[in-house]
């Protein structure tokens, strides 16, 4: 059966490489190379063997078929499979080394032709699927061999690069991988959005800053910050805000976090950098995190006995605020304030420190938003309320 199998494959020119994958369930121990070499001389043998006693009864036709299957056994022509591609593949994962992109850990992945995919099923359909191996996976794994064997580790979950091969295109194309820090911040100045501005109304963002002295280091293509929610443009965030920096396609990866950061001026610090990863992010911007703010409030005219009217606010209503509602979803939702203590300043000034639950505006919970908000500081003390300043003054870390 086997040796039937054999010599239907050996109809036409195999390489070793093919020849082994189409039995790369038997055999165990040898890479497909090596056991098509084995398969490939036992192969000569049996025609050796199958001709001698045959010799006398041949007809033409066995004989000729019989000298084919001898020849491509023994001479090993351009393969009718793959087209010698697995020399090529060592050239080309050589050549992605050598340009040196600064990676340690990589995947390989095979883009095949169309070409190649047709002669691989070709192949399945003349002698079978039974003990085979995709071709595709013994490029990668070849190339891996090869790319691993220069001093890099192959690493399915978080590679530096991604290898593609490109069998069409003849080439090999590396794909780098951003780097991630985790970190904590605090902006101590009013006036700077979080991330860049789309308008070039900021100059500037937490974005930018934290990122310049980390793509000076990288040189990266570009950045992204990620946040565990964002504070307003007008307001600090005094409280210490996790974030994950995304630096695309960096040409250096390995630096020194703790020294870089040191370069960040001083309207944004950072704490606690690390290296992070893509779930990381994930989390970070699914996490509903508890949030303390301290707000100046301005009004017409109040007694310190009516800031004690403030407690009753525990849950509200309130829908999506008239100053962000061109650009988020219109809706009402139920939000909880966990405390609220109101000190009062002069009749027309009061300072509120308030925890609320996560997405909770708070802008809103002191003007009322005209009835967006219900109820809200303003529709409690029956006149209108203006928050003057704002700062976070604490994300917690649990609810
Ligand atoms: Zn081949």
């Amino acid at each position: 059966m086997i040796a039937e199998k054999l010599c239907k494959i050996l109809e036409k020119p195999v390489c070793d490489h093919c020849l082994g994958r189409q039995f790369a369930q038997l055999l165990h121990g040898y890479d497909n190379k090596e056991r098509g070499r084995i398969l490939r001389t036992v192969a000569a043998m049996f025609v050796d063997i199958t001709e001698y006693e045959n010799r006398m009864y041949m007809s033409n036709f066995h004989a000729f078929r019989f000298h084919n299957i001898k020849n491509a056994a023994v001479k090993n022509k351009k393969c009718d499979v793959c087209g010698g591609i697995f020399r090529e593949t060592e050239k080309w994962s050589e050549r992605a080394v050598r340009k040196k992109p600064d990676f340690r850990t990589f995947l390989v992945g095979t883009k095949l032709s169309s070409e190649l995919i047709r002669k691989e099923e070709e192949m399945w359909e003349r002698v079978g699927i039974d003990y085979c191996e995709p071709i595709k996976a013994e490029i990668n794994r070849e190339a891996g061999k090869i790319i691993e064997k220069k001093g890099y580790a192959f690493d399915p979950k978080r590679p530096d690069v991604n290898l593609i091969i490109d069998v069409s295109k003849r080439k090999i194309k590396i794909e780098v991988n951003p780097i991630f820090i985790y970190g904590e911040y605090q902006k101590l100045v009013r006036g700077i959005p979080q991330t860049k501005w789309p308008s070039g109304k900021y100059k500037t963002s937490v974005e930018q800053i934290i990122a310049k002295p980390f793509m000076k280091a990288t040189s990266g293509s570009g950045h992204k910050l990620h946040g565990c929610g964002r504070e307003d443009i007008n307001a600090r965030c005094l409280g210490w805000r996790p974030f994950v920096l995304e630096i695309l396609q960096p040409k250096k990866r390995a630096i020194d976090i703790k020294k870089t950061a040191k370069k960040i001026p001083g309207k944004v610090r950072v704490r606690n950098l690390r290296l992070s990863n893509i779930e990381e992010v994930r989390r970070i911007k699914e996490e509903r995190r508890d949030k303390t703010y301290h707000a100046v409030v301005r009004c017409e005219h109040i007694t310190r006995k009516d800031l004690k009217k403030l407690s009753v606010i525990k849950e509200l209503r309130q829908r999506t605020p008239t100053r962000v509602s061109h650009r988020r979803a219109d809706l009402w939702r139920t939000r909880t304030v966990r405390h609220i203590k109101a000190s009062y300043i002069n009749k027309k000034t009061f300072v509120i420190e308030v925890r609320t639950e996560a997405g909770l505006y708070i802008k809103e919970l002191i003007s009322g938003d005209n009835g967006r908000t219900n109820p809200s500081i303003s529709s409690v003390l029956g006149q209108p309320c203006t928050c003057k300043e704002l700062d976070v003054i604490r994300i917690h870390t649990k609810k």
